[in-house]
């Protein structure tokens, strides 16, 4: 096991792996930005490392600052948490040329997974089900592109194939608006992503969206961790997530894990993975993958027991998976809230002082956040300051226990998205469940005055 870890991330995430490195008895160095100076984990940590100003792209973004911190502190290895550096291959292979361990993949699978067109080539021929649609690239050629969106039919989504965040996509309607469509989202994908390329899918009308977190060693060993729902979203941005999803045969499920399973050997991949799949009339869809911890993975944690970043920090230290296929079990319902430093109904930023944090408790609650009373929530990075996540032996006893922590939680001094949480878990159609994508947004459009 490594002796020391450096922990390239702020926030929840950074307290969280900072969490795992006591359980293991490893050291954990915190870095940090002028803004973060005062986080708890910080001054709890044994060390810290000042990285820069406040602005991201001078700081956590900082490749040369985080690598210096690392020689510095004499430590091994480094994890990239979610966001930032944590997808980026250059990165990866800097730490690794630097001497370092990556927690997370090898550079090499970040960066085929990280184009969306090479990705979805690989799970094609790894067995794993994708939305039918362009074999990779668009080509220039209008006919071409026109003959391409009418054999998928109708309607049709361009993607960028280096895109992310929910950003460069459009659909498409009728052959009449194509042509143009590609254009525009090329230029977009160039200037944003630095890669003009773009693909084309069919669209799904009404999917849900549902993701297979995966686990893998470096003696290709990989396991799958059921499935997430993460439907309920609003602009691509994912607000409440659920285990196991609702509805979905086992039977399905496991066949699709299987294939994940099956695709994670074939490229060599290791660490922690997210599959996300559409999910449209009992048939799954794979979208892309995630080569990091994801946001959500406390709702697998809290239905297998088994602690992801723990496993993560684990098998880069080169210890096999802990556990085979078999021996996961899934036990009970969680559900997660992302808590958001931002007006409930309009989704205005709500940065500044936090005069009151009082979290909930109780059986089966879980809270993820760095947050603390009189905690300054800095403008500068995503409006996220924490995770309540509840697990209950059903579904309908999660959501009990979720509407009883909602109920419990005190924030005050910023506005926060808990009044909107609260609405949503007594909703109707959200606690039958099985709710599509689109369904948040237009839950917002019809209760929003
Ligand atoms: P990103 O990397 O930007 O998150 P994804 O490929 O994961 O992009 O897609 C983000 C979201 O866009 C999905 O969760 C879904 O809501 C929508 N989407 C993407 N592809 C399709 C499709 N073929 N049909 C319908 N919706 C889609």
């Amino acid at each position: 096991m490594f002796k020391k870890i450096l922990v390239a991330n702020r926030g929840e995430i950074a307290l969280r792996i900072q969490r795992a490195c006591r359980e293991l008895g490893v050291k954990a160095v915190m870095v940090y930005s002028e803004a973060d100076r005062d986080a708890k984990y910080v001054k709890l940590a044994e060390e810290a490392v000042c990285i820069g100003p406040a602005s991201s792209a001078l700081s956590y973004l900082n490749m040369p600052a985080i690598i210096s911190a690392a020689e510095v502190t004499d430590a091994e290895a480094i994890h990239p948490g979610y966001g930032f550096l944590s997808e980026n291959a250059d990165f990866a292979e800097r730490v690794e040329r630097s001497g370092f361990q990556f927690i997370g993949p090898t550079p090499e699978s970040i960066r085929i997974m990280g184009d969306k067109v090479s990705a979805k080539q690989s799970m094609i021929k790894a067995g794993v089900p994708c939305v039918p649609g362009s074999e990779g690239e668009l080509p220039d050629d209008p006919v071409q592109i026109k003959r391409i969106a009418k054999m998928v039919g109708y309607p049709v989504i361009i993607k960028a194939a280096g895109g992310g965040g929910g950003r460069g996509m459009r659909v498409v309607h009728t052959e009449a608006a194509l042509i143009n469509a590609v254009a525009m989202t090329k230029n977009e994908a160039g200037a944003a992503f630095g890669n003009p390329a773009v693909y084309l899918e069919k669209f799904l009308q009404n999917p849900r969206h549902v993701e297979i977190q995966i686990l893998a060693d470096k003696y290709k060993n990989a396991v799958y961790l059921g499935e997430r729902d993460c439907s309920m979203q609003r602009r691509h941005q994912k607000v409440i997530e659920e285990a196991p999803a609702p509805g979905i045969p086992r039977k399905l499920i496991e066949r699709v894990g299987d294939r994940c399973v099956a695709a994670c050997k074939k490229i060599g991949y290791r660490g922690a993975g997210t599959f996300e799949f559409l999910y449209e009339d009992g048939d799954f869809y794979f979208i892309e993958m995630n080569t990091r911890v994801q946001v959500e993975h406390p709702v697998t944690e809290m239905t297998t027991g088994i602690d992801i970043v723990k496993t993560q920090i684990m098998v880069a230290a080169g210890e096999k998976l802990p556990f085979t296929q078999r021996q996961i079990q899934i036990r009970g319902h969680a559900i997660e809230c992302r808590l958001n430093a931002e007006d409930a109904f309009k989704f205005i930023p709500s940065p500044g002082r936090i005069t009151m944090w009082h979290p909930p408790g109780g059986p089966g609650v879980r809270v993820d956040s760095h947050v603390y009373t009189n905690y300054f929530v800095p403008p500068n990075y995503d409006s996220m300051i924490g995770k309540i996540i509840v697990h209950g032996d059903t579904r309908e006893q999660a959501l009990a226990r979720m509407r009883t922590a909602l109920g419990e939680t005190v924030i005050e001094g910023i506005n926060t998205n808990i009044a909107l949480h609260r609405e949503l878990m007594v909703d109707a159609k959200f606690m039958e469940g099985g709710t599509n994508i689109h369904y948040l947004e237009g839950w917002l459009t019809d209760h929003v005055r």
